[in-house]
């Protein structure tokens, strides 16, 4: 009862996932659809009730667009585990400050990029214009796609598939 159920919004945006047990639930009172069973059935002595996979809300839920924690993985994944230097592309990559943390500089996705160990080190402490550098891309704050922050539960649930793309 606990296998996770991709939720959708009433217009089919994804919205989390939460367990066979509060999914039954939503449905047993009218407030949302299965949409994919995929998962067989719960039998009770007189009933087989479909055990859903996608279920989607009979309404609306309004929250603001989620975000991406800021960690050092997820700072190697938006640079595509690139130098933002020089563009090498490696497993051995570090955290640079573009303006340095003792100059003021903040833990922040405009202020962090995936460096490689020798850019970060001709770097040094100074900022990119002092040390005479270009950055391949301004980093900002990436902007998750229903893929991306649903990808870890992709493996377990094809079936899921359609339903974030595009999102
Ligand atoms: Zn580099």
């Amino acid at each position: 009862m606990n296998e996770p159920v991709l939720v959708l919004n009433a217009n089919y945006e994804p919205l989390h996932v939460c367990s066979t047990r509060r999914a039954l639930g939503l449905l047993v009172a009218g407030k949302a659809e299965m949409l994919v069973n995929g998962r067989g059935y719960v039998r009770t002595v007189r009933l087989a009730i479909p055990r859903p996979s996608v279920i989607r809300l009979g309404y609306m839920v309004k929250r603001p667009r989620p975000r991406v924690r800021l960690t050092k993985r997820e700072i190697f994944r938006r640079d595509n585990y690139t130098c933002q230097y020089c563009g090498a592309r490696l497993m051995r990559l570090t955290i640079d400050h573009l303006v340095p943390r003792h100059r003021g500089g903040d833990h922040s996705w405009a202020n962090l990029v995936a460096a490689c160990p020798s850019c970060n080190l001709r770097k040094g402490g100074r900022t990119v214009q002092e040390a005479h550098m270009s950055l391949l891309r301004l980093p900002r704050e990436p902007a998750p796609s229903a893929l991306y922050l649903f990808a870890p539960h992709l493996n377990d649930n094809t079936a899921w598939q359609p339903y974030l793309q595009g999102w």
